[in-house]
Formats: C-alpha cells, sequence, structure tokens
C-alpha cells in the first residue's frame, strides 16, 4: 500500500500517510462492536487491533480473530515482557493491546482500529497523541442499554446488572474523547463514524507524501 502511494503522487487521495489508531470506546451494549464490524467490512485500509484478555471465549468467538484467549500465567508474562502497549482490568478480566508490528505498519500507512475502554484509551493517548484519534459511543439512553443488554441473552442477570453498573461510569469518561457519536440509529452512527475516520485521514501532518507532492506541485 505504501509503494502505491509512493509511486503515484500525482493522485491526491492516494499521497502516502500515516496510519492512524482509530479507538471506539462505549459502553458494552452501545452498538460498539456492530459499528467496528461494519467499519472493518466496510474499508480495507483498517485493521482490527485484536485484543488479549483472561476472559472465556463466548460462543460464536474464535481464538485469533475476536480475542487472543490467554490463562492468567500467560497474561502475566506478556506483562513482564512489556509485550502490551497498554492493558486494563476490566469486568474482572484483564485485557491488553499486544505491541505486534503496530508502530511499523502505521510507518507504512496501515489504520489501526481499537476495541477498547476508557483507561486503554487514556494508556494509548499518553504514549501516541499524535496517531491516536478517540471516537465515543453513547447509547440513546440508559433504559434501551439495558434492552439491548438483555436482548443479547449472552449473559445472565448478575452479569447484565453489572453491566449496567459498569456502563454508567464507562459513560462518565466521554469527555477524554476527541469525538461522541449517539447511537440510535446504527446506519447513521456507523455513516458519521465512518466520516470521521475520512476525514482524520486527511489531516496535513498524517499526509506525510503531501511535502514531496507540494515541492513537485511548486517547480
Ligand atoms: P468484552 O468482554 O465485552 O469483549 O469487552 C469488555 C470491555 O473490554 C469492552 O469495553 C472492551 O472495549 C474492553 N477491551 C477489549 N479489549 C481491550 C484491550 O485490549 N484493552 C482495554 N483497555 N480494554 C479492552
Amino acid at each position: 500500500m505504501a509503494d502505491t502511494h509512493k509511486s503515484d503522487p500525482a493522485k491526491s487521495d492516494q499521497l502516502q500517510r500515516r496510519g492512524l489508531m482509530f479507538v471506539l470506546s462505549s459502553p458494552s451494549g452501545a452498538g460498539k462492536t456492530t459499528i467496528s464490524r461494519m467499519l472493518l467490512e466496510a474499508d480495507d485500509e483498517i485493521k482490527l487491533s485484536v485484543s488479549v484478555t483472561t476472559r472465556r471465549p463466548r460462543p460464536g468467538e474464535i481464538d485469533g480473530v475476536h480475542y487472543h484467549f490467554v490463562d492468567a500465567d500467560e497474561f502475566d508474562r506478556m506483562v513482564d515482557e512489556d509485550d502490551f502497549y497498554e492493558w486494563a482490568h476490566v469486568f474482572g478480566h484483564r485485557y491488553g493491546t499486544p505491541k505486534g508490528r503496530i508502530r511499523s505498519a502505521l510507518k507504512e500507512g496501515q489504520d489501526f482500529l481499537f476495541d477498547i475502554d476508557w483507561q486503554g484509551t487514556q494508556q494509548l493517548y499518553q504514549k501516541d497523541q499524535q496517531d491516536v484519534v478517540r471516537v465515543f459511543i453513547l447509547p440513546p439512553s440508559l433504559e434501551e442499554l439495558h434492552r439491548r443488554l438483555t436482548a443479547r441473552a449472552t449473559d445472565s442477570v448478575d452479569v447484565i446488572a453489572g453491566r449496567m453498573e459498569r456502563a454508567r461510569s464507562e459513560i462518565s469518561h466521554w469527555d477524554g474523547y476527541d469525538y461522541v457519536v449517539i447511537n440510535d440509529d446504527v446506519d447513521a452512527c456507523f455513516a458519521k463514524v465512518n466520516e470521521i475516520l475520512h476525514a482524520e485521514r486527511m489531516k496535513r501532518q498524517r499526509q506525510t507524501g503531501l511535502i514531496p507532492f507540494v515541492r513537485e506541485l511548486m517547480r
């Protein structure tokens, strides 16, 4: 991809650029997983950062696709070896973003989508303000959030009550994000998130190919 950008600088929409770290956070049930999936399906240039977690897979979840599922010892080992960009305790389990080759891929123009909570978002942002774009998705109401969590039918009543409690605390961090989108209609919400992604890609400092392009233009 980066080579295509380099080889055809005359096409202004294909200039070489730095990738971005596109963070989507929300209380669970606000639609973040659906929006993430729509974004990944609609756009070849963004790839999911697959997190590592100590929680058990839910039905239908695939190791290496939805998460890397590990036990507590393996997670400890990764922490000790400094394998994480960030990690946090969420709902009594641990979740972390493995470093992998994100940094070098960003330089090549690869975008990453992060489905992480507010704690992870803060850590990522502290490490890398320039590349991080923070988007928070809000449910239209807490009643609607409860309805969606119940309709999902994957969790027990206790777990749902815990998630509602957690939702209130997650929502209280809305002001640590660059963009906030209310998800009262999934297609409209997706369209907005998609617009944010496209606009952020056009930021001058991300378009590293602009300098040679403009130099050429002015010759
Ligand atoms: P779930 O168990 O429902 O898949 O995820 C629970 C919460 O953990 C969600 O809010 C999700 O965004 C968050 N989460 C998933 N992966 C990570 C991660 O790598 N780091 C952090 N900080 N949070 C994560």
